[in-house]
């Protein structure tokens, strides 16, 4: 890793402080990186200038003199904005410097900026990543790097303050595809689990002990263990604490659109991805989009007599 910045770590420019943002660039500072910041919303750079980080005017400013310029934003339509659009990062950043995307973004989208990258003389990596706020609060994400095996290894210290496990998944756009893939298997496991606790709920089984036998049999997941869907089963789950915090319902529905459209450039047709899409994207209307993913339980269909 490079140690160019006053505080002798990395010159940074991180931009995206949201939920996944915000935790991320606390661990770079305190990981003694040099840190610029930027966010459209003034108030979510705040806590990290309190922390000594410097406020960017743009992604472009921020990008100015680093030697790492990470983003962490919603969507590709915003990374293609951040990174290639007028006052992007790619319009300041200097040659040699290495873009990260670290945001769920698709396929096609990694590969634009990293082209767009390629021709300012920046080297660009896809690195999504797994682990939810939690572990990008202690530094134990999974991340999932797609693009060059030099740049990722010139870049893994850096990476290594964020996350526990980093995997090279392959050239540009295999890092996303994981990370879409992993989405897939969470998104309709999700559904499983809902539909399995909504059956037992409606024969009279009790929760606490459905959820005891399934977590060491082989209905077992990931959803099941950390947010079974209705309350009084977990306490640390987000069912007890109104779905919140959590993995937002809306970025789930986002995810598995994009896995979706991955599988019409592949020729594919994926059918339970495709069911549970349309139930994620039920609760947005509800009112629920920013609620935890395991609300799904609230868009299963009714009983007949509504229950
Ligand atoms: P978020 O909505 O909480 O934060 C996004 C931040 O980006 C906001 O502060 C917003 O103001 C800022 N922003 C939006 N457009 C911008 C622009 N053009 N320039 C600069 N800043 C801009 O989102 P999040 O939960 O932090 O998620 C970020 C990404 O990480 C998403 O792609 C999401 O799918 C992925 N992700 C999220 C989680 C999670 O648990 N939340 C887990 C893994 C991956």
């Amino acid at each position: 890793m490079d140690t160019t910045g006053a505080g002798g770590g990395p010159r940074v420019a991180f931009i995206g402080l949201g939920t996944m943002g915000r935790p991320m660039a606390r661990r770079l500072l305190a990981g003694g990186c040099d840190l610029a910041v930027f966010d459209t919303a003034p108030a979510a750079m705040r806590p990290l200038l309190d922390a000594g980080a410097r406020a960017a005017a743009s992604p472009a400013d921020a990008a100015r003199r680093a030697d790492f310029v990470i983003t962490m934003l919603p969507d590709g339509r915003r990374v293609l904005e951040a990174t290639t659009g007028p006052t992007g990062a790619l319009s300041g950043a200097p040659p040699g410097s290495v873009l990260i995307d670290m945001s769920t973004v698709d396929p096609a989208t990694s590969r634009a900026v990293a082209f767009e990258a390629e021709r300012e003389g920046v080297r660009m990596l896809d690195a999504p990543v797994s682990g939810s706020s939690a572990g990008a609060v202690d530094g134990s994400l999974t991340i999932m790097v797609g693009g060059s095996a030099e740049v990722l290894d010139r870049s893994r210290r850096l990476l290594s303050l964020l996350g526990g496990k980093i995997v090279h998944c392959g050239a540009t756009g295999m890092g996303t595809t994981v990370k879409l893939a992993n989405q897939v298997m969470a998104g309709i496991s999700m559904v499983a689990v809902a539909e399995g606790f909504r059956l037992s709920q409606a024969l009279g089984v009790d929760l606490r002990l459905l959820h005891e036998v399934t977590t060491s049999s082989s209905g077992d997941s990931w959803p099941l263990r950390t947010r079974p869907p209705v309350p009084g089963v977990l306490a640390a789950g987000p069912a007890d604490h109104d779905f919140e915090p959590g993995f937002r319902s809306d970025l789930m529905r986002k995810d598995l659109e994009l896995a979706l459209s991955a599988a019409v450039d592949a020729g594919l047709d994926l059918p339970l991805t495709s069911a549970a899409r349309h139930l994620y994207a039920r609760l947005g209307p509800a009112g629920l989009g920013h609620k935890d993913f395991s609300a799904v339980i609230s868009v299963l269909p009714r009983r007949i007599d509504g229950t």
